[in-house]
């Protein structure tokens, strides 16, 4: 039976040193919770750091393996004290943590504990590799392991896994600042589905790939040449039922009725978060100072609690937090409270479910305003415990959670004064529109509650991977090949038609620097010089550069995707139609603006077309002006007899009409071969692909939907299958 492994930096277990031994507590944090509904001991495994590290648990390590397996369905990874430090403390928590967060000035650069990083992410790739068997499917978390799905991938290329990132992906101009971010992409690309928490996110983890790896991605699958990888958002939520019953329980309520007493009728705004530079604690505060100096006539009515719970307190950017922290709030109560009333109440621990479902419950406001924030999970514990529906949420915009809770006072958390309006605001606002906003973000909530979140990722993983295997049957496979060198050993006329630039050489930037490789030449003039057989190449590219290329081969030619074409014994090239060249001026001079206006971007001109090239060009900006061009292109040209047409990398304006299919009927319109072989890895190519025979053998490079028979991965494996057929 095939299982789910989950690999996270910490196990749902933790050990804790005791006088004799060591025992298992459960961990604190979300994860646990937020798998539960997924994560079955009997049938499933959970890879992670117990807690201790091997120093304080030297002799033990074989007894913890045995009971973490046995009752709790764990299988730990081992850390030192100093893999601890560099690797957790270190590059997770003082470089990707404040990176990701947008804090690049607090982000530490350290080759060594990149270094650390990367060997212990290997250590978790080993631990889940053993675990895993054939069918299994492993779930990755976050961001300390990162490098774990290409890990894994490298070893078991047909493992079904997914990762999720629990933290914010940052915009390209603040994760381009990561000096290993290339590793980081490719760490990620192995898996099959990445998942964010918001759109955005996984929109900015697509555009990084494609500005640094440059692997195009369409409607959420990024194709790196080998495999298509899904990202997509699944927004991470909490157990509903849980916190929305928890105002029924006697407890709680006790604890409420207590509070109430003590609050004498005040009403109470709730402040909750770790304490974290990106939690905005300290413009948070300064908020609520500009508050009750606007507004003295809330003074003594209304108090602020505020839990701060300890985190990372060994990190000396965590300690000078916490001093601020303490002196802004000793300021405020000095300056604003009086005998009897304290604005602001601190309290900096971890409180237990029951304590803060009392707090959640009594809240007339939750202030929660990260200057950042992955999620925030606080925002829907909030909503969820309300049954009543009442209470005030505000938000900030930062939070990831705010792309959920649009209904809630939606806050910038750099704004101050923004910040202090929405505080009276929401302890004015009238109990009708509480229960109005609140109403529809709780149903949102209950509906995808955290049991549906991993439900949904896993589903989609499992899409993924059926996607993937849709492709991977039109996979010229070796058996297919097979049969296709039978085919073309048996056969008495072939006709092989192929593309050149990504079929038979790699893209550059430069497109003049795609000469062809000797190698690629000798390949031509073998499979020409097979007897009965007729070579052609098929090319966007022009005349000269073609004859220059491969004129000496002895094989047919079609420049510009069809306008020209040359047969070994014609002295020159036959241009296709003679149509009326005038409106390449009017075109011409709209291309030149548009390259003007896009660094990097330039205009080719050739025999019967037009083309726009901004394959050097920022990819954003230039995918911006693709579609403005496009649009602009289309109003002009549909009178014009003209065809505007997308490539890779490019926009080609020619005379309609002209297309490789067309000038591919040449050689098809004579008929009698036995034996079709087609490539290519471009839009103009399906053209050729869609005039050919039923039982050619058509292939697309590249793993994308094509009206070609098989496609092949990259210009490597299609050199390849060539070479085969010319030695068959
Ligand atoms: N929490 C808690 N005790 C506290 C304060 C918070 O158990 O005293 C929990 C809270 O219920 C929430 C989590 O800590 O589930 C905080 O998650 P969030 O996404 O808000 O922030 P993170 O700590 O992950 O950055």
């Amino acid at each position: 039976m095939s299982k789910l492994i989950i690999v996270s930096n910490r196990l749902p277990v933790s050990l804790v040193k005791r006088k004799k031994g060591v025992a298992f507590i459960p961990s604190a944090g979300g994860l646990a919770t937020g798998l539960s509904a997924v994560f079955n001991p009997a049938q499933s495994a959970w890879i992670g750091w117990p807690g201790l590290p091997t120093e304080k648990i030297k002799d033990d390590t074989g007894a913890i393996e045995r009971e973490l397996a046995a009752r709790h369905g764990c299988i730990p990874v081992f850390l030192s004290r100093e893999e601890e430090e560099n690797y957790y403390a270190g590059f997770s928590n003082r470089t990707i943590w404040p990176l990701f967060h947008y804090f690049p000035k607090y982000t530490e650069y350290h080759p060594p504990q990149w270094e650390a990083y990367r060997a212990v992410n290997q250590r978790f790739a080993d631990a889940a590799l053993k675990a895993a068997e054939p069918g299994d499917t492993i779930w990755v978390h976050d961001y300390q392991l990162m490098l774990v799905p290409e890990m894994i991938r490298r070893k078991a290329p047909d493992a079904t896994i997914g990762f999720f990132l629990h933290i914010p992906f940052p915009t390209f101009e603040v994760f381009r600042l990561l000096p290993w971010r290339n590793e980081i992409l490719k760490g990620l690309l192995g898996a099959d589905l990445a998942g964010f928490h918001t759109y955005d996110y996984a929109q900015y983890f697509m555009r990084a790939i494609q500005r640094l790896l440059g692997y195009e991605s369409h409607l959420g699958l990024v194709n790196d040449g080998q495999r298509v990888v899904r990202a997509d958002a699944f927004p991470i939520s909490i157990d509903f039922a849980r916190y929305a019953e928890s105002g029924l329980d006697a407890e709680v309520m006790a604890e409420m009725a207590a509070y109430r007493e003590r609050l004498t009728g005040r009403k109470v705004i709730l402040s909750i978060d770790r304490m974290d530079y990106t939690k905005g604690i300290r413009q948070r505060l300064e908020a609520l100072d500009l508050f009750f100096t606007q507004n003295p006539q809330w003074k003594e009515k209304v108090v602020c609690i505020l839990v701060a719970v300890p985190s990372r307190a060994d990190v000396d950017r965590y300690q000078s937090l916490k001093r601020n922290v303490d002196e802004t709030i000793s300021r405020i109560n000095g300056k604003h409270g009086v005998i009897g009333w304290t604005p602001v109440e601190y309290l900096y621990r971890s409180l237990p479910f029951k304590a803060l479902a009392a707090l959640y419950n009594l809240a007339d406001a939750a202030l929660i305003t990260p200057v950042r924030d992955g999620m925030n999970l606080v925002a829907k514990e909030y909503l969820a415990a309300r049954r009543d529906e009442k209470g005030v949420l505000i938000l900030s915009e930062m939070a990831g959670a705010a792309a959920e809770l649009g209904e809630a006072l939606i806050v910038n958390p750099n704004d101050i004064v923004g910040m202090a309006a929405a505080i009276k605001e929401a302890l004015e606002m009238p109990e009708n529109e509480q229960v109005r906003r609140n109403a529809t973000m709780r149903r949102r909530i209950a509906r995808y509650d955290v049991a549906r979140w991993s439900a949904d990722f896993l589903a989609r993983l499992d899409e993924a991977k059926k996607t993937q295997a849709r492709l991977g049957e039109r996979r010229l496979n070796p058996a297919t090949q097979a049969r296709m060198l039978a085919a073309c050993r048996a056969a008495s006329r072939r006709l092989f038609l192929l593309d050149y630039d990504g079929t038979l050489s790699p893209y550059f930037n430069d497109p003049s620097a795609a000469t062809p490789a000797p190698e690629t030449l000798s390949l031509l003039a073998r499979l020409a010089a097979k007897p009965n057989s007729h070579l052609v190449v098929l090319s966007g590219r022009g005349k000269d550069t073609l004859s220059e290329w491969f004129g000496h081969l002895g094989i047919s030619l079609v420049a510009e995707h069809g306008a020209a074409c040359r047969e070994p014994g014609m002295s020159e090239w036959e241009v296709a139609g003679a149509a009326p060249l005038q409106w390449k001026n009017e075109i011409r001079a709209i291309l030149e603006l548009y390259a003007d206006r896009t660094p990097g971007a330039f205009v080719e001109e050739k025999e019967l077309s037009l083309v726009w090239h901004f394959r050097k060009a920022n990819a954003d900006l230039a995918m911006a002006r693709v579609n403005e061009l496009k649009d602009n292109l289309v109003a002009l040209t549909a009178n014009l007899g003209l065809h505007v047409q997308a490539g890779h990398k490019n926009i080609e304006v020619k005379v309609h009409g002209v297309t490789k299919g067309q000038a591919a009927m040449r050689w098809l319109g004579r008929g009698g071969w036995d034996f079709i072989f087609a490539a290519g890895d471009d839009t103009t190519d399906e053209d050729i692909f869609a005039v050919l025979p039923a039982e050619a053998w058509s292939i697309r490079v590249g793993l994308v939907p094509s009206a070609a028979n098989y496609n092949l991965p990259s210009y490597r494996e299609t050199l390849a299958a060539l070479e085969r057929l010319a030695e068959c």
